[in-house]
C-alpha cells in the first residue's frame, strides 16, 4: 500500500492519523519501510537523506551495528524483568561521570516523564508551589509546561492545550530566553518559585543559541534566589557533546534531565542531579515517581552502546560540525532568511537576522519554509517538516550525503 492510503485508513484509526501531531505531513506524511544507517526508503519506493533521525536520538543513525549488536545481544536474555539489571549501572555511572553536576540519576521511559519529575521533586525540595520556564522552551507534553510551548503546539497555533487546568499553569510563569533581566525581574518580585527548567541551546524552535553570558548569568541569578536551576538536556545531552550543554558552558545546574540520544534510539528518559535532592525521590525520600518500564533493558543496552561508541570516537562531533558549516556555507550566499548552526544541529530560518528567542522565531515566513521543505523532500532530502524543529545529522551522514544536502539547500533557497 501507498503512504497516502495508509493515510486515509490511518485516520480512521488514530486522531489525525498519527502517533504525535508533527508527524502529520500534509497533505500525507510517507510511511517508511526501513531505515539504515543515513537513509529512510519509503513504501513509496523513495529514498531520503534523514536529517531528522527520530527527532534526534540517532546520532550514530539508523541501525547502527554496534548499538543492533547490543539491543540483539539483550534481546535473548529477555527484555523486562520488574526488578534491578547490572546494565543500570553501567549507563547510570558513565551519565553520572561525564556531568560533573549529576551525583544520581533515576531512568524513566521519556523525556516528558523526566522533566514532570524533575518539576515535582524541585517542588518537593524547596517546598515552594511556582516554576519558570522559557518562553517557546519545549520540555515534553505534559499539564505544568504546556504554556505557549513549542514544537507540535507551534506549528499547529495552539499556545495551550484544551483540558489543562489553568490552576495549574497559574504556577508555571515564563520568560523570554536570553533575556536574564527578566528572570531577575520575575524572581525579585515572587518567592514562591521552586525552580526554573530551561533548554540550554533552543532545540525545539531551533537551534536558538544562547548569547555568551545567558547561561552564568541564570546560574548566578537562580543561585541568588535560592531557585533550583534545571537544564533540561534532552536534546543537548551528548547531542552538543560529552557531558551535554553542562560541560560545553560550564554551567553547573540543580538537576538535570536527559532522553534521546541515552537511549540509543529506543524509548528512554532520565533526571539526575545534586545528591541531597536526588535522595529525596521514592523510595529513599517521599517524592513519588515509578514506572513499569523505567531502566527497561533494551534501552539500556542501546543507550549505553552508543555511549560508549562516542566515549571511543570522539572525532564524531567535530566531523558533524565540519558538515554543518559545509551546509552553511552553501546556504550562505542566499538573500534570504538566515542559516544557524551548532555542531550538529541546524536550521535555516526564514528571517533576516538569526532569532534570540521564541517572539523572533514567530516572525519566520513560515510559507516560504513550507515551499522550502518541500522542495527538499523533492530534491531527496527529509528535513524537520516544521520552521520551529530543529534539523540534526548524525555520523552514519558520509561526504557525499552532506555534498547532496548542501547542494540542495543551495538549489531549494534559490528557487
Ligand atoms: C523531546 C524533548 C522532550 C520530551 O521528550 P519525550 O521523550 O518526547 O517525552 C523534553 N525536553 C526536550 C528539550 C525535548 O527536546
Amino acid at each position: 500500500m501507498k503512504s497516502s492510503d495508509l493515510f486515509a485508513r490511518a485516520k480512521t484509526l488514530m486522531p489525525g492519523g498519527v502517533s504525535s501531531p508533527v508527524r502529520a505531513i500534509r497533505p500525507y506524511p510517507f510511511y517508511v519501510e526501513r531505515a539504515a544507517g543515513s537513509h529512510l526508503s519509503t513504501v513509496d519506493g523513495t529514498d531520503l537523506v534523514d536529517c531528522c533521525l527520530g527527532y534526534g536520538p540517532l546520532i550514530l543513525g539508523h541501525a547502527h551495528p554496534a548499538v543492533r549488536e547490543a539491543i540483539e545481544r539483550q534481546l535473548e536474555k529477555g527484555w523486562l524483568y520488574g526488578t534491578p539489571t547490572p546494565l543500570e549501572l553501567d549507563l547510570a555511572g558513565m551519565i553520572i561521570a561525564d556531568h560533573p553536576a549529576v551525583d544520581m540519576v533515576r531512568f524513566v521511559s521519556s523525556g516528558s516523564e523526566a522533566t514532570m519529575a524533575a518539576i515535582r521533586l524541585a517542588r518537593g525540595y524547596t517546598g515552594k508551589q511556582d516554576i519558570i520556564k522559557v518562553e517557546g522552551g519545549f520540555h515534553g507534553a505534559h499539564d505544568a509546561v504546556l504554556v505557549k510551548a513549542g514544537s507540535g503546539a507551534t506549528t499547529l497555533g495552539v499556545p495551550d492545550s484544551a483540558g489543562v487546568l489553568a490552576d495549574l499553569t497559574a504556577h508555571t510563569r515564563q520568560v523570554p530566553y536570553n533575556d536574564p533581566e527578566a528572570l531577575e525581574t520575575l524572581l525579585s518580585g515572587n518567592d514562591d518559585v521552586a525552580a526554573f527548567i530551561l533548554e540550554p541551546v533552543m532545540g525545539n524552535i531551533g537551534p536558538v543559541i544562547p548569547d555568551d553570558s545567558y547561561l552564568a548569568d541564570v546560574r548566578e541569578i537562580t543561585a541568588a534566589y535560592d531557585v533550583l536551576l534545571i537544564l533540561d538536556e534532552v536534546i543537548t545531552g551528548y547531542r552538543v557533546g560529552i557531558g551535554g550543554a553542562e560541560v560545553l558552558y560550564g554551567v553547573k545546574p540543580d538537576l538535570a534531565t536527559f532522553g534521546k540520544i541515552i537511549g540509543g534510539g529506543l524509548p528512554i528518559g532520565a533526571f539526575g542531579g545534586r545528591r541531597d535532592i536526588m535522595e529525596l525521590v521514592a523510595p529513599a525520600g517521599p517524592v513519588y515517581q515509578a514506572g513499569t518500564f523505567s531502566g527497561n533493558p533494551a534501552s539500556l543496552a542501546a543507550g549505553y552502546a552508543t555511549l560508549r561508541y562516542l566515549h571511543d570516537h570522539p572525532e564524531v562531533y567535530r566531523r558533524l560540525d565540519d558538515a554543518t558549516r559545509a551546509i552553511g556555507e552553501a546556504a550562505a550566499d542566499v538573500r534570504k532568511g538566515s542559516f544557524v548552526r551548532m555542531g550538529s544541529l541546524f536550521k535555516h530560518f526564514f528571517r533576516d537576522e538569526p532569532p534570540q528567542n521564541y517572539r523572533e522565531v514567530k516572525e519566520c515566513d513560515t510559507e516560504a519554509f513550507s515551499r522550502f521543505w518541500k522542495a527538499m523532500f523533492e530534491a531527496g532530502i527529509f528535513l524537520p517538516p516544521s520552521q520551529f524543529e530543529t534539523n540534526f545529522l548524525s555520523a552514519a551522514h558520509t561526504e557525499q550525503d552532506i555534498e547532496q544536502i548542501a547542494d540542495a539547500y543551495e538549489l531549494c533557497l534559490f528557487a
